[in-house]
């Protein structure tokens, strides 16, 4: 009769009973054994193939065929519990602040958010009163019950309530003529659901931060407080986040590229555009140089574009219509003569394709760019490196036939995790967004087009996920989350095909059969931009990079002035095995050069003294270890090379230090 003790068949003897009636009957009588406090939510499976997550006080009916138990570890599990956690969260404030407005709480990937109109202004410090508040709820075990009310019951509630953004919400955006609200205790919140059964199931929260959002996000509406917070199932998983959130704190890339002096905005040159200094860019251009290296390995051709081009190529493209707040203003030069700064490069490789006639034996044809684009933020979203008003994409725009396309996005994919594991990132999630209810193109095509997706995340063995009409109107679409080593997420990779701008350019290509069509066309970065990947590089290796990519990989010390011509003799050699090496002949005592260089998150440190000198040999410590060894230059550069092939460490651990050493014996 069960299936599993997860998935429970419905039958007639379950009819007009509660989910949790009837698990309770069941545990009672044995035929289940897991525990029911761990049971958040459920999803019915209807008979007409429908499902949805209802509350565990839904009542089962014929319709229903079966009922899947959400738990906890479950993700849709969790997002309940965070939901109904921010329901609590509003309740206490309206105990504290009988005058406050609640506005929307959604469940969001760090935890949930709760807006509210408050009419005297709060800060953090209110946050510990609000928790406080809202533990004595968990412990009141107030159940949170379902009642499902005509609309126009619904805005005279909300309405004597003095609920005036339930009251929009109400009228504006809900079409049905029956509603869902909820009550727990003194307090109603308007709800889709569902939530847990009662307060006490929300132990593991915690309130983080506060910021300001406007209501509905429009800039024309009120400014709002939204307050953060998150909850778990565990105690222990709160406690991590905590501790991870704590530690992403410390290595924000704007403190440490400010104090290894990677990058500068400065508000006389403009907010969200970056200046790099010269270690910064010298991380910047070894990976430019590595993955140009690889592009061009992988067929790539490279080609500079303008940064500015006439408002009639944006006409066309459409940017103008659909892309226009991004775009900064159009700059008038001489009589109908009109240019804008690029907000993609797209129209440009457009260009370069059909710069001559191509050929179906011309494609695939892969045509990358740093490209440099300018697009329109607010001020109040700019952030460090990851939100920016300039910034350089590692651009491409891949040309080629349907029949093509498979065999592209799978030559992408192997190119995209081999890049990031470089960088060691192991962790991704992949989503496939399909056809939106609205699109241009043939509908087979679309068709063709998403199975050849489907196929090549198959033949490469990628688990993914499907986001159903979630692809844009031109194209579906490929996107890649990389999970940082503080577990945070982030979205860099895109895939992106395009059956809407080969139509507005009007481009073909000459096929076997002697006629034109139409190239599909292939947006992708996978880096994303530079600067928003080195933003996460810095806070992902907290600064120490690799020794590949660290702007100085060495630098020597003498121990006195008595040693510098041996030791500028040294790093003459060094260097012109084009290694990045300093030196520092520096009056200072030698344990301030070491603590000093320790902070500047060198990889290796070459200590050079009366033995070192005597015995043409260097004394090496590599960054964090309190190892020392000595080694002649031959021994030195096996161990520099080896340290280059390391990618993902930003150091070697004692272990494979020593190992290190044992194999260059
Ligand atoms: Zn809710
Ligand atoms: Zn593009």
């Amino acid at each position: 009769m069960l299936a599993t003790n997860k998935l429970i068949k419905n039958s007639e003897e379950f009819y007009n009973k509660t989910i949790i009636e009837v698990l309770r009957e069941l545990k009672n009588n044995n035929r289940i054994d897991i525990d029911i406090y761990k049971v958040i939510v459920a999803k019915v499976y209807f008979k007409d193939g429908i499902s949805k997550l209802v509350d565990l006080t839904y009542v089962l009916n014929d319709n229903i065929e079966s009922i899947e138990l959400k738990m906890e570890g479950d993700e849709e599990a969790l997002e309940v519990l965070r939901h109904s956690t921010a329901h609590l969260l509003a309740q206490a404030v309206k105990r504290l602040y009988k005058n406050a407005k609640i506005a929307i709480g959604p469940p969001i990937d760090i935890g949930f958010y709760y807006d509210i109109d408050f009419e005297e202004s709060i800060s953090d410090k209110d946050l510990e009163k609000i928790e406080q508040e809202m533990k004595k709820i968990v412990n009141e075990k107030l159940p949170i019950v379902r009642e499902e009310i005509p609309k126009e019951q619904a805005l005279n509630l909300f309405s004597q309530l003095n609920e005036t953004y339930k009251v929009e919400l109400l009228k504006e955006d809900i079409n049905e003529d029956i509603v869902s609200i909820y009550r727990q205790g003194e307090f109603i919140d308007l709800c889709r659901g569902p939530h847990v059964l009662n307060t006490s199931y929300l132990k593991n929260f915690k309130l983080l931060n506060l910021s300001g959002a406007y209501w509905k996000g429009d800039e024309k509406n009120k400014m709002l407080t939204r307050i953060y917070g998150t909850a778990f199932f565990t105690k222990q998983e709160l406690e991590d986040f905590i501790k991870k959130r704590e530690e992403a704190k410390k290595r924000d890339h704007r403190i440490l590229g400010a104090n290894l002096e990677l990058f500068e905005i400065n508000e006389d040159v403009g907010s969200g555009l970056v200046i790099w200094l010269p270690k910064g860019e010298k991380i910047r251009y070894i990976i430019e140089q590595y993955l140009r290296d690889l592009l061009e390995q992988n067929g790539y051709i490279f080609v500079r574009t303008p940064h500015i081009a006439n408002s009639k190529l944006w006409e066309i493209s459409g940017h103008l219509q659909v892309y226009n707040k991004y775009m900064f203003p159009i700059m008038k030069v001489e009589e109908n003569q009109e240019f804008i700064l690029k907000p993609m490069n797209c129209p440009f490789h457009i260009k370069v394709f059909d710069y001559k006639t191509r050929s179906y034996k011309d494609l695939p044809l892969r045509i990358a760019e740093y490209g440099s684009v300018y697009r329109y933020e607010k001020s109040g979203v700019l952030h460090g490196l990851l939100r920016v008003r300039g910034f350089t994409q590692d651009d491409a725009h891949i040309f080629c036939t349907p029949e093509q396309i498979e065999d592209e996005i799978i030559q992408l994919i192997n190119l995209v995790t081999k890049i990031l594991s470089k960088f060691g990132f192991n962790d991704y999630d992949i989503y496939l967004s399909t056809r939106p209810d609205e699109f241009v193109g043939e509908i087979e095509l679309w068709n063709q087009a998403e199975q050849a997706l489907k196929n090549a995340l198959n033949k490469c063995s990628i688990n993914y996920k499907i986001n159903e009409k979630e692809g844009a109107f031109y194209g579906p679409k490929i996107d890649i989350e990389i999970k940082d080593s503080l577990d945070r997420k982030w979205q860099c990779s895109t895939i992106q095909l395009d059956f809407n701008l080969p139509r507005k350019f009007d481009i073909h290509y000459i096929g076997p059969d002697n006629s034109k069509h139409y190239p599909v066309m292939i947006h992708r970065a996978l880096l994303g931009s530079f600067e928003r990947f080195l933003g996460i590089l810095i806070e992902h290796y907290n600064g120490e990079f690799p020794f590949w990519l660290a702007p100085t990989q060495i630098v020597i010390i003498p121990i006195s002035d008595k040693f510098n011509d041996y030791s500028l003799k040294v790093y003459d050699i060094i260097k012109s095995k084009g290694y990045r090496v300093e030196i520092d002949l520096k009056a200072n005592s030698l344990n301030y050069k070491i603590r000093h260089y320790e902070k500047s998150k060198i990889p290796v440190m070459i200590v050079i003294g009366q033995k070192e000198q005597e015995t043409g040999t260097v004394n090496v410590r590599l960054k964090h270890s309190q190892e020392k060894t000595t080694l002649n230059l031959n021994s030195l550069f096996d161990l520099l090379s080896k340290l280059g092939h390391s990618q993902e460490k930003n150091t070697l651990s004692l272990d494979s230090f020593s190992d290190l050493l044992n194999k260059l014996e």
